[in-house]
């Protein structure tokens, strides 16, 4: 995220658009250290953000046109009408800073069009929330051409919005508020349910580890039903507890509101994933506020056997990392994001980063799976201007 990817975004606005662009915003793509599935749960979760961003050269337009532009995608300029916009009308990319453009006129804010162009290094599809970086680059930017002096939470809302109502996909809001809220050198704790967040210290670095994210490079094409089949299995079990959500079942009630679930074998094992994963959320925290960092590997490692055997969203790529991982000697593991392939993330010392990465992709040879994408994540800033 560099003045010299903004230098190249900007030229090419210029190539497309005619005339430099009013400004250069980024966002990043996020990974989620702890707290999975808990987001629609309005429960915890701790995402940090990556070096990877998206970019977007934006001018401000008052003719009522929206003209978009991606480097990452086949095909020319989109030119859309802001009035003309319509719910689940596009099934292509332009729905996602459409949506977000949709979502700021439906909350009442003038936004009267723009010309757009942007570039990406988040992968897309990997569960690394390229979806979100796109939405919040394009919020982050009409907020500030529009002077709608929204903060970064009210912008995360709307992306949202945009991504549930016009897109269509029923996401949670945990990855556009990473994207618009998080800082260099720190996770984001954030309660889903009001948004209140803290950041907490998490510089790996300092302290001789890192994290690894090994993207698969699968996704198992069943993984939008299944999100939908467990959003609703969580929904269930929210109401036969009589609860609002998920996260109003406390840590210690747990046994009890099991028992009340009875024969409900399905709804039992997404209750006791959600109620015990806000729980981790909670232990990670106070782990690393007191100092005590290397100890949250065998909480993120309890998490992913909780996604594995209760959520029952891993697959055999993801198990694979994990197991490998750990038998190479890594300090925790597990799955991140929607599940069902996507990306694994793995704690490890600094002297076993090349053992365990030398490992997974071995382990991934030896079963004749496609060669996993490794690299280091390092918490980095959320969405800023550049220029
Ligand atoms: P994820 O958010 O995990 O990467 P999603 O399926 O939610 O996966 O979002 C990926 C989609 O977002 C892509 O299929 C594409 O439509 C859109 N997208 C992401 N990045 C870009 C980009 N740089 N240019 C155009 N579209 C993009
Ligand atoms: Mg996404």
């Amino acid at each position: 995220m560099s003045e010299a990817a903004a230098e190249v975004v900007a030229g090419r606005f210029e190539e497309l658009y005619g005339a430099a662009p009013q400004g250069v915003w980024a966002a990043p793509g996020r990974v989620n250290l702890i707290g999975e599935h808990t987001d629609y749960n309005d429960g915890f979760v701790m995402p940090f953000a990556l070096p990877h961003t998206t970019v977007a050269a934006v001018s401000r337009r008052t003719d009522g046109v929206l003209r978009l532009h991606s480097s990452d995608i086949e095909g020319g300029v989109a030119d859309l009408r802001v009035d003309a916009l319509e719910p689940e009308s596009d099934g292509t990319w332009t729905a996602y800073p459409a949506g977000v453009v949709w979502a700021l006129v439906q909350a009442g804010h003038p936004v009267t069009g723009a010309d757009v162009h942007l570039a990406s290094t988040v992968p897309a599809g990997a569960g690394l929330s390229s979806s979100a970086a796109l939405e919040v680059v394009v919020a982050l930017a009409l907020n500030d051409l529009y002077g709608l002096g929204l903060k970064g939470w009210q912008l995360a809302r709307l992306c949202q919005r945009g991504e549930n109502v016009y897109v269509g996909a029923p996401v949670g809001i945990m990855d556009q508020t990473a994207s618009a809220c998080c800082t260099a050198g720190h996770a984001l704790f954030l309660d889903t349910r009001d948004l209140s967040q803290r950041q907490i210290p998490f510089d790996l670095a300092a302290e001789g580890m890192r994290l690894l994210v090994v993207d698969t490079q699968v996704k198992h094409e069943h993984s939008t039903g299944e999100y939908g089949r467990r959003r609703a299995g969580c929904e269930k079990g929210a109401a036969l507890l009589g609860v609002d959500a998920l996260r109003d079942v406390p840590y210690d009630g747990l046994d009890a509101a099991l028992d009340r679930l009875g024969d409900e074998e399905e709804v039992r094992r997404l209750v006791r994933h959600v109620v015990t994963e806000d729980e981790r959320v909670e232990r990670v925290v106070s782990l690393l506020e007191s100092g005590r960092t290397r100890e949250i590997g065998p909480v993120l490692t309890e998490g992913h056997a909780s996604l594995r055997d209760d959520f029952r969203i891993s697959c055999a790529e993801l198990d694979l990392v994990v197991d490998t991982a750990l038998s190479a000697g890594a300090l925790g593991a597990r799955m991140t994001g929607g599940g069902f392939g996507g990306s694994a993330i793995v704690l490890v010392e600094v002297p076993d980063v090349d053992t365990v990465t030398k490992a997974v992709k071995e382990a991934f040879a030896a079963a004749d799976f496609r060669a996993p994408r490794v690299f280091e994540a390092v918490p980095s800033a959320g969405a800023l201007r550049l220029r």
